[in-house]
């Protein structure tokens, strides 16, 4: 048995599907002298598709950014007939006799040399180029192997290197019934995507994707980490008994869909989703929430080939609203970056990219593009309830910043005679530890809050939400991470202003417990988690929550206050302990 990170709870039972094209991890594939033309062929194809890819992006970052941002697409578009890197990768293919993708890394790899001897650091730096053109390459050519390969309809556990959350957002969740990665962290997005469909998951096994054959039967529990790789009969007989239980556990919580989340000592608690698209919004009011808490709306940009239009995300977020329960949604604007990258934006690589130019520290560089979302948010706002949220905000400069666009925006509609919701609550998520510490003055300018748990904690523990090796770090049991929520909700609380936790906690029954004895009243989360929370809150009596709460932010250790809220759990609600992730 292997032991990983849970990053999404279930048990699965099935054939092994080793996914080869996760992005930067490729080993070369030999490849048969008669067949060789066909990796030509391929090539070619991608070069065609992605050249039309970047006109449709010039396009739209003409009209909706600038002609100066549009430069660099055409520059980009001018590579793909460049007879240096055309003939390079032809050539590679032909002497060296591998696929099409190593023969692009190699191709690389050769002007990332070259490149780095510069003098010039101007010139040095044009790699970055390079490099997204054949990025984008290299995407193309994987989205065609994957829908080619992923074309069988029998369930599978994918094994992978590595899972982007653009890839994630394509998952069935029918075909594919469980994941095993050898990088990403619990928090990462891709888990976050894992956790949304129900997929169980477990990451940080090293090498799993050499030492798994397609095919293998795999065993694996996503609530402590597990996998087995051709179990014995016995094993494979008791994870399908495990299964079946689980599923029925879970699948009862539904029942209480249509019940009050009141505790029983009388407290109304809020269970709002987090959705990443309208399917979700969908569910949402399937499984009971009573509202969207957070509508992620960077994926539909990464699920969109190029800049969307106003009206097309008009069109998304009416939808949205429409589809969620009681028309009540909390609109977040875009926040790309770290590991979210769209390649219109020029977010190039950057050292520490969740420290880097991410979320609204874009503003500044794309005015317009903010606006066009603020526009069509705002338009859309009349069809429900609307909240706009501004996430990962360090400073009340950045703040009023944003409300001044916000006030642009809404002149220049009314000039326009646009139709908009005029009276938008204004939020800002509290996920960098700035903003936690100064609270109390952020307050002063918005409507309402809600708690990035996931960035806070990786920004807390200093410690990337994506990267296992640090994973023991980047988790919210630790003392310091509970003591500054209790911080932050007690003076929202105070002051009288809506607090809500929208990170992955907020899904976790062994979280709800001290945030509940710690006065928060309004959670947001996956909407597969839903019932289960709701359940809990059926079930316990809110003034037991308040010495969990002070126990937590006493204990020293983050083993021990794990071990603490499970033993609480098992306590309260043993068949919901059994349904959360270690
Ligand atoms: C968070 O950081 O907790 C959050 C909800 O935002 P995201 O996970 O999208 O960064
Ligand atoms: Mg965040």
């Amino acid at each position: 048995m292997k032991k990983g990170i849970p990053i999404s709870p279930g048990i699965a039972v099935a054939r092994a599907f080793r996914w080869e094209h996760a992005l930067g991890q490729h080993s070369p594939h030999l490849i048969d002298s008669t067949a060789l033309s066909g990796e030509l062929v391929r090539f070619d194809h991608a070069c065609v598709a992605v050249g039309l890819e970047l006109d449709r992006t010039i396009e739209r970052v003409q009209s909706e950014v600038s002609n100066e941002a549009a430069e660099i697409f055409r520059a980009h578009r001018s590579m793909l007939r460049d007879p240096n890197l055309v003939g390079k990768v032809h050539s590679i293919i032909l002497r060296r006799q591998i696929d099409v993708t190593s023969a692009l890394g190699e191709a690389l790899a050769e002007y990332e040399a070259l490149f780095g001897q510069l003098k010039d650091e101007y010139l040095r730096e044009r790699i970055s180029d390079i490099r997204d053109v054949v990025g984008r390459l290299m995407s193309q050519i994987a989205m065609e192997d994957t829908q080619l390969k992923l074309q069988s309809t029998e369930p599978i556990i994918l094994v992978a290197p590595e899972i982007l959350p653009s890839q994630a957002v394509m998952f069935d969740r029918f075909q594919i019934q469980g994941i095993v990665t050898e990088t990403g962290g619990s928090t990462g997005h891709a888990a976050i995507l894992a956790r949304a469909l129900g997929i169980p998951a477990v990451s940080g096994i090293p090498d799993i994707w050499k030492e798994v054959h397609q095919g293998d039967l795999i065993a694996m529990d996503g609530r402590e980490g597990h996998v087995h790789i051709n179990p014995g009969p016995e094993v494979e007989s008791a994870y399908r008994k495990l299964q079946r239980e689980y599923v029925h556990q879970r699948d009862r919580m539904v029942e209480n869909r249509d019940l009050p989340a009141v505790s029983q000592d009388g407290h109304a608690i809020e269970l709002l989703s987090n959705v990443n698209g309208v399917p979700d919004a969908l569910v949402s009011q399937s499984v009971g929430a009573s509202g969207v808490g957070l509508y992620r709306t960077e994926y539909l940009f990464l699920t969109h080939p190029t800049v969307p239009t106003e009206s097309e995300q008009y069109e998304n977020y009416r939808q949205i609203i429409e589809q969620a329960p009681n028309r009540r949604v909390i609109i977040r604007t875009l926040d790309l970056g770290g590991d979210k990258q769209v390649p219109y934006l020029g977010t190039h690589r950057e050292a520490n990219p969740f420290m880097g130019w991410r979320s609204v520290r874009l503003l500044s560089a794309y005015p317009d593009f903010f606006q066009t979302q603020l526009r069509a948010i705002l338009r859309a706002g009349q069809a429900g309830d609307v909240g706009l949220l501004f996430p990962m905000i360090s400073t009340v400069e950045e703040i009023h910043r944003l409300r001044r666009l916000v006030d642009r925006t809404r002149m220049e509609l009314t000039r326009g005679n646009v139709p908009f919701q005029g009276k938008l609550a204004i939020g800002v998520m509290i996920e960098v530890p700035a903003a936690a510490l100064c609270i109390d003055q952020m307050l002063d300018e918005v409507d309402f809050v809600s708690i990035g748990s996931n960035d806070l904690t990786q920004y807390v523990m200093a410690a990337d939400r994506d990267n296992p090796k640090v994973a023991h770090l980047c988790e919210p049991f630790h003392p310091p991470v509970f003591r500054l929520l209790r911080s932050v909700i007690r003076t929202c609380n105070e002051r009288g202003k809506p607090v809500t936790l929208c990170g992955e906690m907020a899904g976790r029954p062994r979280c709800v417990l001290p945030l509940l004895g710690m006065g928060l009243r309004r959670f947001s989360m996956s909407p597969a988690f839903v019932p289960t929370i709701k359940a809990l809150i059926r079930k316990i009596d809110l003034k037991d929550c308040i010495p969990i709460a002070e126990q937590v932010t006493r204990l020293r250790r983050a083993d021990e206050v794990r071990a603490y809220l499970s033993e609480r759990l098992r306590a309260i609600c043993p068949n919901i302990a059994m349904l959360d992730t270690l």
